[in-house]
């Protein structure tokens, strides 16, 4: 009951997010709970994301393709320093 309301407390799209970023997790589920960045492209990128380190990055940029933001085809796993440097982009302009 408490989570809930922590989870109104930000836009419904957020909610969302959390919640597709949840399901992607259950989904993606590994055996050493760990999943590997799949960008490397930021001199600090770990390499190896925890669900504290894990970021989903939208593989077609998510403002060119506003409707595939909760695709979860269109997530990967990517660490934030990544995330960060790839911006907007799409997977196939870096
Ligand atoms: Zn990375």
């Amino acid at each position: 009951m408490k989570q809930r309301k922590a989870l109104n407390r930000f836009g419904p799209v957020t909610t969302k997010w959390i919640e597709t970023r949840h399901a992607w997790i259950q989904a993606n589920a590994t055996k050493t709970g760990t999943w590997t960045c799949y960008l490397r492209i930021a001199p600090n990128c770990p390499g190896t994301l925890t669900t504290e380190t894990l970021t989903l990055d939208h593989i077609k940029s998510r403002s060119r393709n506003p409707e595939l933001r909760f695709e979860m085809s269109n997530l990967a796993p990517c660490c934030a320093p990544c995330n960060e440097r790839k911006g907007s982009r799409d997977l196939l302009e870096i």
